[in-house]
């Protein structure tokens, strides 16, 4: 007969069927989520709060890297301050990992900049709105958060199968040299950009994704950051509809890439290493910036899963969070507040299918779909126009112009960041005819 032990004292929806002559355990719990990265840790901090037991699987070992600008904003700060807002306070007081930014610098096509302060109004009680921190960091940190008695996780698994089986999820993997069978009413893919939940439960996956790719490069010694840590976006002629960034991180560090659609990669036929090196090398507002700085890890590239249009996000029994659901801004290529964040809902809409028992599509998408683009569809939806309209430099370039002589029109631009009617006015032709007859 099968041995019966259970994980997580005292939570018997976690039970482990021994087979000893199999050697595989097989494990019944509500939730499975594949994927510790931001996506994953949102979810599993609300299940936790939810007091809902899950499974979370990575095929990592933490600390592990992730290729990104490292830049976090307000989104991600305000669900991590409602996953737990002592968390909040060890990042913001923690200088050696995480650096405070208070603002945004737009470097338009002809060189003029725009710095955008966060926080128009600030106080002296203000917070710092976002933060840099290398992803090693911020994800330790996130996976360093998540175990509970309602969390069993496995890092460093391989998933070998993943099977839908009419009422809910079976995933097989391996760990540590044991073979595991996990089976819940509902899976999560938090597992980026190559999502295999993604690919096995969505049978529309073959709905065509817009992809950007983005490198990324440490540097030390770059000289002439903000003051108050301002992250850099800079629109070269050269790189258009792409730009490069420069986010400074802790320690005198540097976070340096360049990010461009796909399409235009492959129209142009552009060598994106090159582009971003020459930049580097020879741009006259950027070069002397790089006279003394070091490289200091090899170059590496990703893609990035860019939300242009709704797209589904669940069906019956699984929910896709993060990169997998395709959730990162069109414009600013944030993704880790988006993934935090659709975690965070994809856990109270899980909360309300283990109340109805009822883990079928049509719940799930009024649960979560419906509920992720009440929040979010508006924003993602300006930021997509936003990105089209960088095909165009003189609009930048007069955008930039003229607010660089209108504090008025300054102070619209830094309210954009913290109000989306604001925001939607920059995608609205209406918005530039005022600015050209200085109304
Ligand atoms: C070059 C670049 C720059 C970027 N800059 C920024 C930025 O400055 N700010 C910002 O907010 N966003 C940025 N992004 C986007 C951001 O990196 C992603 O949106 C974010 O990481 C998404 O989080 P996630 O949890 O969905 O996925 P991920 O962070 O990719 O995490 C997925 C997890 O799933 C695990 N996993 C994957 N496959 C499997 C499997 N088969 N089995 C088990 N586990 C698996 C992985 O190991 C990983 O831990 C950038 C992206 C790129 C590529």
């Amino acid at each position: 007969m099968d041995s019966i032990y259970i994980i997580n004292d005292g939570f018997d929806e976690v039970t482990v069927y021994l087979t000893p002559e199999m050697s595989v355990s097989t494990t019944d719990t509500k939730v499975i989520v594949i994927g510790a990265g931001p996506a994953g840790a949102g979810i599993s901090f609300f299940l936790t709060k939810f007091e809902i037991p899950h499974v979370v699987v990575d095929k990592e070992t933490f600390p592990r890297d992730k290729v990104c600008g490292d830049a976090c904003s307000g989104k991600t700060a305000l669900v991590i301050n409602r996953a737990n807002p002592e968390w909040l306070n060890e990042i913001l007081a923690d200088g050696a990992q995480f650096l405070p930014s208070w603002g945004i610098k737009f470097v338009a096509p002809n060189g003029k900049h725009l710095d955008i302060p966060f926080s128009p109004h600030r106080t002296k009680e203000t917070k710092a709105p976002g933060f840099t921190v290398p992803r090693l960091n911020l994800d330790n940190f996130l996976f360093s958060k998540m175990p509970s008695p309602y969390a069993t996780i496995y890092q460093g698994a391989t998933v070998t199968g993943i099977l839908h089986t009419g009422n809910g999820a079976k995933v097989e993997l391996t760990h540590e040299g044991a073979k595991h069978e996990i089976s819940a009413p509902v899976i999560v893919g938090a597992d980026g950009d190559k999502s295999i939940v993604r690919k096995q439960f969505l049978s529309e996956n073959t709905s065509p994704k817009t992809y950007a790719v983005g490198l990324r490069a440490y540097y030390e010694g770059v000289a002439g950051m903000h003051d108050e840590h301002f992250i850099e976006l800079h629109f070269l002629p050269e790189m258009l509809p792409g730009y490069l960034w420069i986010f400074p991180l802790p320690g005198g560090r540097a976070n340096v890439g360049v990010g461009i659609l796909s399409e235009t990669i492959r129209e142009k036929k552009i060598n994106l290493r090159e582009q971003m090196l020459a930049a580097i090398r020879n741009n006259p507002q950027i070069a002397p910036r790089f006279a003394n700085a070091r490289l200091i890890d090899k170059i590496q590239g990703w893609g990035l899963p860019l939300a242009m249009e709704r797209q589904p996000l669940s069906g019956n029994n699984f929910i896709l969070c993060g990169d997998a659901a395709c959730l990162i801004d069109p414009f600013s290529g944030e993704g880790i507040g988006n993934a935090l964040y659709s975690g965070m809902l994809a856990a109270m809409a899980i909360k309300e299918a283990v109340q109805a028992n009822d883990f079928s599509g049509s719940f799930l998408k009024t649960a979560y779909d419906d509920i992720l683009y009440k929040r979010l569809g508006d924003e993602l939806k300006i930021s997509a126009t936003l990105q089209r309209l960088c095909k165009y430099p003189w609009l930048f370039n007069f955008v930039v112009n003229k607010a660089s002589k209108s504090a008025s029109l300054r102070n619209t631009i830094s309210c954009m960041f913290s109000d989306l009617d604001v925001r939607e006015q920059l995608s609205k032709p209406s918005f530039y005819l005022k600015i050209l007859f200085n109304r």
